[in-house]
């Protein structure tokens, strides 16, 4: 590795293909976005966080990955196997370009040990969650569900603020060095422990961290004060956790909140016990280290639980910290819950999870711009706008430009249609590509964590993970992963990744609209099957199938003047609503409009309901239906609701199309 650790990669910026196409360019330039030093934590060894996440298996493999995306043709699939690309097959022009399996182990030998003895004879590779799946953003990639996770516990426990309040936790690699960003903005103050000073000191060059000590009593004394003046503030303490928690409790110290984001889910090559020269441990005597890690973590995790004895909010933040602890003998490990259920589960019941998207362009204007857009297709959001006026003003960018946020079922999909419009427009200057963590909504089974309680006993049952990522393959995505042992660590959890690009053309459209439903569908399809409540409901008031819906004016006798409308899919209705108001209800998604001179047919892009059940019936010709509509002028917005009648209606297998006509709105 020595001789390559000085090596910089880049991603390519502008319009500039090296590749035959968008599909291919796109994870040309992402994984090499991975590996940028703004964004990778170790990028000399191919490590891009989570402790040894890697984005490739090694430089020979990374290479031969880049040249063969380069002549990648349309309907041809590259295969990678745990960071090495083995194969180029036929396949066709929705197939994924790139499919990607990491880490894989036949379950009983899914062990640390075993994975570690395959990975020394080069077998296999690490790829935690978006390392090895090419979708790593940097910080900002958690930042906003930190945000989000800090902001529930605020309004769980403390009237909706930190302010005023102490959250301790500890580790500010690439993951969790957004905690203490996350906590201000809440409105807190944050006692962060991290071992390693130069971790601490790249928080602090990137924004995400204020100031840093190597001092408990200075840490401490200047807690006090902020929390006396109320100011939110993040102090990184440069120390071993295992050490700082049970002194705190020693001490007596008030703390509102408590958790952790060190690599406790890799107790050799992620967390470092509190012991003396633990990096010769760690060279000479593995197994000796492993122990040592155990240990600490035990200690760590004692210490947690005694501050939740007295009072303080604890939660595990998904490193599998109580596994180890338990594994270690400290039975008391689980007494405090982890952040899903306590915090995240009822978002993930309606499909929702960290989506993002990243410029290949390179050019932050095109994200400022999907910024506006993503303001306006949710206006009524206002958590979404508070998020992107935060993150536009204190988040920095690394690498190409990107952007987070908790999206849902239909909202992913209408807001990939409105990103798909802007670059067929030519609004924004290249392509977009979309994807999302993997730990979500549909697409992870990791029982001490994403799927920790769930309310069927369903928490290790991994066919979710896989049937996402094959509904996302038959749907369309630009690459899908599969992954076993992110965020927890090896044996403990089996998840999926996907990607689609927004290239503006026909057939990239269609492959957006399939897989940003099916996609966060599998996550409503899996809760509703666990028999959350809300799930349920949720899937009920959606539609069996994303269906593609082509409406068309048509001339209206008696009319003047008429506009075409055009335009797609969407969510669907509950065959209980009568066909008059049944696009209608208060959830329908506007119908995009555009104004053309009359007679002229074209198709635009926007989200109508689809109709089943007795209402499709009743869509026929000379029905009636109502719509929703939005008007929009150089200096107006108006939103008209307005019967129209159905003039035609073409049914097929996954297609509505419905004519209809309806007088042009004033614009
Ligand atoms: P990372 O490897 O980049 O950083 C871990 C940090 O912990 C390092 O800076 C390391 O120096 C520090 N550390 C290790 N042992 C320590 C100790 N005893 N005391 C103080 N500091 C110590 O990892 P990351 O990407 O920041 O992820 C952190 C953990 O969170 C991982 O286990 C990861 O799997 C998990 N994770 C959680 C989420 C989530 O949403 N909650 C998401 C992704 C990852």
């Amino acid at each position: 590795m020595s001789a390559v650790a000085s090596r910089v990669v880049r991603s390519p910026r502008g319009t500039q293909l090296s590749t035959l196409g968008w599909p291919q360019e796109a994870p040309f330039r992402m994984i090499q976005n991975n590996l940028d030093p703004d964004v990778a934590e170790r990028p000399g060894d191919l490590i891009v966080y989570g402790g040894t996440g890697r984005a490739a298996r090694s430089w020979q493999a990374f290479d031969a990955i880049l040249a063969t995306l380069k002549r990648l043709k349309d309907d041809e699939t590259l295969l990678v196997q745990s960071g090495k690309p083995v194969g180029v097959f036929r396949t066709h022009e929705w197939a994924p370009r790139v499919l990607i399996s990491n880490a894989m182990l036949v379950p009983k030998w899914a062990t640390w040990e075993e994975f570690r003895a395959l990975e020394a004879m080069g077998l296999t590779m690490y790829g935690q969650m978006t390392a090895g799946s090419w979708i790593y953003i940097g910080t900002q990639g958690i930042l906003q569900g930190t945000y989000e996770t800090f902001a529930a516990v605020a309004r769980t426990h403390f009237d909706g603020t930190l302010d005023g309040r102490l959250v301790v936790s500890a580790g500010l690699g690439g993951m969790g060095g957004a905690q203490p960003l996350a906590i201000t903005m809440n409105g807190g103050v944050a006692l962060v422990v991290e071992i390693d000073p130069t971790r601490a000191e790249r928080r602090i060059e990137q924004g995400f961290l204020d100031e840093m000590t190597d001092s408990l009593d200075d840490a401490l004394a200047r807690a006090e004060g902020y929390l006396g003046s109320r100011t939110p503030r993040s102090i990184g303490l440069v120390a071993n956790a295992a050490a700082v928690l049970p002194e705190l409790v020693r001490r007596g110290v008030r703390v509102d909140v408590v958790t952790d984001q060190t690599s406790a889910h890799d107790p050799l090559d992620g967390y470092v016990p509190d012991v003396r020269h633990a990096g010769v441990l760690r060279i000479n005597d593995p197994a000796g280290y492993i122990e040592a890690s155990r240990a600490s973590i035990a200690k760590q995790c004692e210490a947690i639980v005694a501050l939740k004895d007295r009072g303080t909010v604890a939660f595990d933040y998904g490193n599998n910290l109580r596994g180890e602890a338990r594994t270690a003998g400290f039975a008391r490990a689980f007494d405090y819950p982890g952040f899903v259920p306590a915090y995240i589960r009822p978002l993930f019941e309606r499909g929702k999870g960290p989506f993002r998207w990243v410029a290949l362009s390179g050019d932050p204007k095109d994200i400022l711009a999907t910024d506006r857009a993503v303001l306006d297709l949710f206006p009524d959001d206002r958590p979404l706008a508070r998020w992107i006026e935060l993150a536009e003003a204190r988040v920095p960018f690394q690498g190409l430009p990107a952007r987070v946020c908790w999206l849902g079922y239909g909202e992913r999909a209408a807001f990939g249609a409105r990103i798909d419009d802007l670059v067929r427009t030519g609004k924004l200057s290249a392509p977009i590509v979309i994807g999302r963590d993997h730990l979500d909504s549909g697409s992870v089974a990791s029982p001490n964590r994403e799927t920790e309680g769930m309310r069927d006993g369903s928490d290790a049952i991994a066919d979710w993970p896989i049937l996402n990522a094959l509904v996302n393959t038959a749907a369309g995505a630009t690459w899908v992963s599969v992954h076993h042992g992110g965020g927890v660590g090896i044996g403990n959890s089996i998840h999926a990744g996907m990607v689609a690009v927004a290239d503006g053309t026909e057939l990239g459209r269609r492959k957006l609209e399939r897989v940003l439903t099916t996609d966060p569908g599998t996550g409503v399809m899996r809760h509703a099957d666990a028999g959350y409540p809300d799930a349920i409901a949720f899937a009920r008031s959606r539609p069996s199938r994303s269906v593609r819906v082509i409406v068309s004016t048509e001339m209206c006798p008696g009319s003047g003047s008429y506009s075409k409308v055009h335009t797609m899919r969407s969510g669907g209705t509950n065959s209980r609503n009568s066909p008059r108001n049944a696009c209608s209800p208060p959830s329908a998604p506007m119908l995009r409009m555009r104004h053309f001179p009359p007679g002229r047919a074209s198709i635009v892009s926007t989200t109508v309901r689809y109709f089943r059940g007795p209402h499709q019936r009743a869509t026929s010709a000379g029905s009636v239906i109502a719509l929703n509509t939005r008007s929009r002028g150089a200096s107006n917005s108006r939103v008209m609701r307005s019967s129209v009648s159905v003039t035609r209606v073409i049914v097929r297998s996954d297609l509505l199309v419905v004519a209809i006509c309806f007088p042009l709105f004033p614009s």
